[in-house]
């Protein structure tokens, strides 16, 4: 048997809100990844209302999580784990974002969320593409193994007889003019 201890302690689920840097009072971040409106009481000269807040609920863009805010009357459709990290991790300092840890870009639960550099951010990206393994080239010609597979300086998996066929076109090109 495993001591049951942790995964106790992680499968608590306990949500916890805070507010959003730069949005406080309008919206909040949990740490189970979901993002709400607050309540807001809006009045003018004759009466005075109430406007619940309510979870907002989050489309998917490019395999990330986007969400709908407004404030002012100006809306904005910003990435949700920037807002969860903001209000969990911190504002990331200039040159750095927030990053999931895991691949699954549309696990915005705070213990997936970690700040780091835009250059860090790139360089694992490159190893993750590298650690993709696709056996024929994008157009399917030619395999992307042995002496065709080339891999270029960002870490992508290149088509030699593509690329080399792609040269001999615009060489061909250029002594035709
Ligand atoms: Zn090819």
């Amino acid at each position: 048997m495993n001591d049951p201890t942790d995964e106790q302690i992680s499968t608590t689920d306990a949500e916890l809100w805070r507010p959003i840097p730069g949005y406080e009072g309008y919206y909040e971040a949990s740490n189970l990844g979901r993002i709400r409106s607050v309540d807001l009481w809006m009045s003018n000269s004759h009466r005075t209302r109430s406007l619940r807040g309510r979870v907002l609920t989050p489309t998917l863009d490019r395999n990330r999580l986007k969400v709908s805010i407004s404030v002012a009357g100006k809306r904005r459709y910003v990435l949700a784990s920037r807002l969860i990290g903001m209000a969990w991790l911190g504002v990331p300092p200039d040159g750095h974002r927030i990053a999931h840890i895991s691949e699954d870009q549309t696990d915005n639960r705070i213990e997936n969320l970690t700040i780091m550099s835009v250059r860090e951010i790139g360089i694992r990206n490159g190893r993750r593409n590298l650690g993709k393994t696709r056996d024929v080239c994008q157009r399917g010609l030619h395999p992307l193994s042995g002496p065709n597979l080339q891999i270029n300086a960002c870490g992508s998996r290149q088509c030699r007889a593509c690329r080399q066929a792609a040269a001999r076109v615009w060489r061909e090109a250029r002594k035709a003019r």
